[in-house]
């Protein structure tokens, strides 16, 4: 679906990605692995190419936005963006706690976790919040852990659109949290969640579920008056 002129989200098996369509192309997460032959089929319907990608941004790195990491950096010559305290060469720098973290451990799963987990080793542009990336006028990289250490969100002054990965969801019927249980630390998120409250964005975008378009700061700030 279309978001703004230059903004689309494709969503695969409930997770979202959003592609930016500009002179170049950018992708803002990957989804699960085996995704590849989706996104540049979604691609080519826009009259574009996959050869376009030139960056990757990922807002986390749970293996349902960063699985398909591996193949699109073989497919294309796209460089990498995610925040550094979500990037670790060993599991116990995964970003998940408690019960979530023992059944990562349980076999085959340690196996399969280089498959589906970005390591530094993947990451070009390893990032600590304030950047400014190139895409929509100027694409602001804010740190907002709480559901990862290193969750980001991606702001646009001049679209005034946000896309808050897995920090917010909008599983109908309402804005919501997400789950404690897949989460590291949901009093940090309430705080990442005020200081985007203080942004003037209009457009919301999410990992999982619609959009908000039209409204969405008004939004925000209504969510965080009830669980504050
Ligand atoms: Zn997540």
């Amino acid at each position: 679906m279309q978001v703004l002129p230059t903004v689309y989200q494709l969503t695969l098996r409930g997770v979202n990605m959003i592609l930016i369509a500009e002179e170049e192309l950018t992708l803002i997460d990957t989804g699960f692995r085996g995704s590849l032959r989706r996104i540049t089929d979604f691609i080519g319907r826009l009259g574009r190419s996959l050869d376009e990608l030139s960056l990757i941004i990922i807002t986390h790195n749970h293996l349902d936005h960063c699985g398909g990491l591996p193949e699109l950096t073989a497919a294309t010559s796209a460089r990498v963006a995610a925040h550094r305290a979500d990037l670790s060469d060993t599991e116990a720098g995964l970003p998940y706690h408690g019960f979530v973290r023992k059944m990562l451990n349980v076999p085959p799963i340690p196996l399969i976790q280089p498959l589906v987990y970005a390591r530094p080793g993947d990451v070009d542009l390893k990032l600590d919040g304030g950047e400014i990336l190139p895409p929509l006028g100027g694409l602001e990289v804010i740190h907002t852990p709480g559901h990862t250490p290193g969750s980001i969100s991606l702001f646009s002054a001049r679209e005034k659109l946000l896309v808050v990965g897995d920090t917010l969801n909008n599983r109908l019927p309402r804005l919501r949290l997400p789950s404690a249980s897949v989460s590291i630390d949901i009093s940090q998120l309430k705080g990442s969640l005020k200081t985007l409250a203080g942004l003037d964005f209009e457009t919301l975008c999410f990992g999982h579920g619609r959009p908000v378009i039209g409204g969405a700061g008004d939004r925000l700030r209504q969510l965080l008056a009830r669980v504050g």
